[in-house]
């Protein structure tokens, strides 16, 4: 294990807090996956990058890391005060499809960018839909206690517990932003529990259940997957930002009735011991929301010819609690940065890794990356550690790999894997045949060798009119580009 103690940013008490997992040695976290009506946005994929870092960082430090990430599949209303639709339901009405093929056919878009962008499987992909049974368990044993029943549903009285919002620090009777939309709710922060059907409604997805046909809540399954999956209390509840305001905290209150724990102020009575979640990525025209038609999906880059650890590395470049903008002259810098590393990496190649690290070269380097993960995951620093390490010279290559690989594993940017071909700039929509290209490029070195200028420069000629710049002295190392 290593020394530096692990800092994380707990949203519950807004403090930098040393991480003591529950289970001597083991780590448990949860991540609110995504909801599988749409395709993920970068920035959903965001969300992810952050929980792969975290969970790497863990098992970096020694903790056998247990990781759930849910796909929802059920329950997300388009609107936070339960007065929307289903949005599973919408979208399979909009398509006329079934509500299985559309989650099938998005989960696997999501699972696709997962792989693309390095993020680690999780121990778990817990899919919402194989949980109702224990969702309606779970609404039994609080029902009494903490629910109340109306024509739309079984709801949750947040005043049945302490410190309801804690998370959100927002004043709990008037919340902001919140519409007293449903009739009959008792206070205006109260949630479903459990939506009725209405009568007259056709869903393709409901259940019996003690308080009618219907399907659960959104924040319900979320309670009930990370407790079944992890036990209460687990270590660490991951989520993008907008969640601390609604749906963290009223997990939190189903936890804290579940569980029936009092007051926040003991650590544990949440349900999870730390509460993390990341900054948006933020985009000036809209492009982020996937209401609004054409948005930024992992797909569009990937067709613009940008490699996707592009944007894994524009993503860690910022740190997650900050805000980040997106933009294509970014990712561009990124993909750049991201070559440099793997032209210095590729040195390395033919070299096998020593197993030792220790080296009194490396060693504030490594000093340098160790200190910046372990303040709240900095990755902005630990890149350049890395950087610092590939730039060391006159040093056994085998430690120098060692070291590299070592810090790597942690930020996962897949340096020896990748290769500098790999992160050429592809557009679709552009014809190219590499092979083509490529003969040509070796035709023309061997005229250049040979000192015939005509025929090289007769080649130079045909490859411009593929389309293709010849970059002879190019810094970076690109041999040529569309
Ligand atoms: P959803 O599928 O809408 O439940 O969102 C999946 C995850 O993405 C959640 O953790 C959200 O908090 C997170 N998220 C949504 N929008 C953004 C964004 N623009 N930047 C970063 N994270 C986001
Ligand atoms: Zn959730």
């Amino acid at each position: 294990m290593t020394q530096t103690p692990l800092k994380l940013f707990n949203s519950l008490t807004r403090k930098l807090e040393v991480f003591e997992p529950v289970h001597p040695g083991e780590a448990r976290v949860y991540t609110c996956g995504p909801t599988v009506y749409n395709y993920p946005h970068i920035g959903n994929m965001r969300a992810y990058v952050f929980a792969d870092i975290l969970g790497r960082t863990l098992s970096w430090k020694g903790y056998k890391l247990t990781h759930v990430i849910n796909i929802t599949d059920v329950g997300h209303l388009t609107d936070d005060a339960d007065a929307g639709e289903d949005k599973m339901e919408k979208m399979a009405a909009e398509r006329a499809q079934s509500i299985w093929d559309i989650a099938r056919h998005y989960t696997e878009a999501y699972w696709a960018d997962v792989k693309a962008l390095n993020i680690r499987q999780p121990a778990e992909w817990a899919i919402a839909t194989d949980y109702i049974e224990a969702m309606i368990d779970f609404a039994k044993s609080i029902a009494d206690q903490h629910c109340y029943e109306i024509d739309s549903g079984l709801y949750f009285d947040v005043s049945t517990v302490e410190d309801y919002g804690r998370l959100a620090r927002a004043v709990t009777e008037e919340g902001e932003g919140r519409i007293e939309s449903v009739e009959g709710k008792r206070n205006a922060a109260d949630f479903a529990i459990w939506r009725k059907t209405p009568p007259g409604e056709n869903r393709q997805m409901e259940w019996d259940s003690p308080w009618g046909n219907g399907a659960p809540g959104w924040h319900l399954e979320c309670s009930v997957m990370s407790g079944k999956l992890l036990g209460f209390p687990f270590d660490i509840h991951t989520g993008g930002i907008d969640h601390r305001e609604i749906h963290h905290a009223n997990e939190i209150a189903q936890n804290q009735a579940f569980c029936g724990c009092g007051s926040l102020n003991v650590a544990t009575h949440s349900g999870a011991k730390m509460w993390m979640h990341n900054n948006f990525l933020v985009e000036r025209s809209g492009k982020m929301s996937k209401s609004a038609g054409e948005f930024l999906r992992l797909q569009l880059l990937l067709d613009k010819g940008y490699h996707p650890l592009a944007y894994r590395m524009m993503c860690l470049q910022a740190h997650y609690r900050g805000e980040l903008e997106f933009s294509w002259a970014g990712l561009e810098a990124a993909l750049t940065r991201l070559k440099r590393m793997v032209m210095a990496a590729e040195r390395l190649a033919d070299t096998p890794s020593t197993d030792a690290i220790d080296h009194p070269r490396f060693a504030p380097i490594l000093a340098k990356f160790s200190d910046a993960m372990s303040d709240d995951l900095n990755t902005a620093i630990a890149i350049t550690a890395l950087e610092d390490a590939l730039a060391v010279k006159k040093v056994d290559a085998g430690i120098k790999r060692a070291v590299v690989e070592h810090m790597d594993r942690v930020l996962g940017l897949d340096l020896f894997n990748l290769t500098r071909a790999d992160l050429r700039i592809r557009p679709k929509t552009t014809e190219i045949d590499e092979a083509r290209i490529e003969d040509a490029l070796a035709r023309r070195k061997e005229a250049r060798a040979a000192k015939d200028f005509a025929t090289s420069d007769a080649i130079r000629d045909e490859l411009a009119a593929m389309g293709v710049e010849v970059m002879d002295g190019d810094p970076l190392g690109w041999e040529w580009k569309l």
